[in-house]
């Protein structure tokens, strides 16, 4: 019987196949092909369109060198965001040390102070994402799966960078605008941090490459040095033709969005596509504390847990943003809290040790894993009100046997604590 195999694209870029029956004709094969384009979720016209995040960096976010006022806000926003584009690229801000748009590098001058730099304007900023600081890295809470390619900019010394396409000067590409050419884009959605700058510079640059251009509103923020900074930001974009849209309107679009089937009062439940998972409500990511004393002793919680329905031991944690009066904590000073909240101690330190998934295929949440060291003991621990804590001080030397005979007594141990023991040994 005679059939053709009929190649094409997925939404992921992956080739896949239908085959078409011929023996029952032309009907049947265009059939499958329209079954085909179903299937994939994606119209011709969505191929061709791509998401550029723009600076989503710890550096732009509350806490970081120069924080863009709510920019954690638009982290969620976001990564619902990626789901409706065939195509998303991330531009990164990544300065060497010694980069000319830091106030520091410029003896007697100031910072947000004008000069001029190699014959351009400057504005002098606080030092920020110096390539291989945590200011530098992307939010933790930012998705990263469906980033294709990362555009560094700000790469050079002499010049700054504020567009995602050009330096400045328009003098050297960063390969985006030739990227998304190469990829058959046609249409772009740009976002980020920050609207008055680096989103308005990137959009402006996308539109004179000939890109169709819009603007998501509600998937960026500013720096507002000037309180109308943003509200003139978009009026520029708009008098170059760049529209402002809303992410609910992209994702209404899509064939099938993520759709929350509930939400509670910490956490919500998603569908999208097959899949389903929670994300939390009001948090932005979570913290593990690897904490060692002086005495070379590992803190370690025990406790209840109900959807377990037995005692666990774990590392000191918690999610970050979740405390009334707190959603804009950086994540080392959650650390700090939610150590001190449960064991007592305070830590001098707390450095990152690791960034990853949670649990990767029931919820969205990633978590930060630190090295707590300085510690001292300031407070009784055992977690706040409803919380039934109890800190155990582990010799390292003797952690393994330890965590064995609990094991033996139906306590449950997090695999999350060998995680920890393993990366502080690696000395990292
Ligand atoms: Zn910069």
């Amino acid at each position: 019987m005679p059939a053709v195999e009929i190649l094409r694209l997925d939404r992921l870029g992956r080739f896949d196949s239908i085959i078409a029956d011929m023996s029952e004709g032309k009907n049947r094969l265009a059939d499958g092909v329209a079954e085909a384009n179903r299937g994939s979720g994606s119209s011709k016209r969505q191929m061709m369109k791509a998401l550029i995040l723009v600076d989503i960096q710890n550096d732009f976010l509350p806490g970081g060198a120069l924080a863009v006022p709510d920019g954690d806000v638009i982290i969620p926003v976001v990564n619902r965001l990626q789901a409706a584009f065939s195509l998303v690229a991330a531009t990164r801000d990544w300065h060497p040390a010694d980069h000319g748009s830091f106030a520091a590098n410029h003896p007697g001058k100031k910072v947000f102070e004008q000069i001029d730099l190699n014959g351009l304007p400057q504005m002098l900023w606080p030092v920020h994402c110096v390539q291989g600081t945590f200011g530098a890295e992307f939010a933790p809470a930012l998705r990263r799966e469906r980033i294709a390619r990362i555009f560094p900019k700000g790469t050079d010394a002499a010049i700054d960078s504020y567009s995602g396409l050009f330096d400045n000067g328009h003098r050297k590409s960063t390969g985006l605008g030739e990227w998304l050419k190469a990829s058959g884009i046609q249409e772009v959605f740009v976002c980020g941090l920050a609207t008055d700058y680096c989103v308005k510079f990137t959009a402006l640059d996308a539109a004179q490459l000939g890109f169709k251009t819009h603007f998501v509103e509600d998937a960026s923020r500013g720096v507002n040095l000037q309180p109308d900074d943003v509200e003139k930001a978009i009026a520029e974009m708009n008098r170059a033709g760049i529209k402002a849209v809303q992410s609910a309107d992209i994702l209404k679009q899509q064939m099938n969005p993520p759709a929350t089937l509930h939400t509670g009062r910490f956490l919500a439940l998603i569908k999208e596509g097959h899949w389903e998972y929670v994300d939390r409500v009001n948090a932005t990511g979570a913290a593990l504390i690897f904490a060692l004393t002086a005495e070379q002793k590992v803190l370690l919680v025990e406790q209840y847990r109900i959807p377990v329905h037995a005692r666990t031991v774990e590392l000191p944690a918690g999610i970050i943003g979740d405390e009334p009066g707190n959603s804009k904590e950086s994540q080392a000073e959650a650390a700090r809290r939610e150590l001190l909240e449960e064991t007592g101690y305070s830590a001098e330190t707390m450095a990152v040790l690791t960034t990853g998934p949670a649990c990767s295929g029931i919820t969205s949440e990633r978590v930060t894993l630190f090295h707590a060291s300085g510690l001292r003991r300031t407070g009784k621990g055992g977690g706040v009100a409803h919380e039934d804590i109890t800190v155990h001080e582990v010799p390292l030397a003797e952690i393994m046997p330890w965590l064995e005979a609990k094991a033996k007594t139906g306590v449950l141990i997090d695999p999350k604590v060998y995680a920890g023991l393993f990366l502080a040994a690696q000395g990292k």
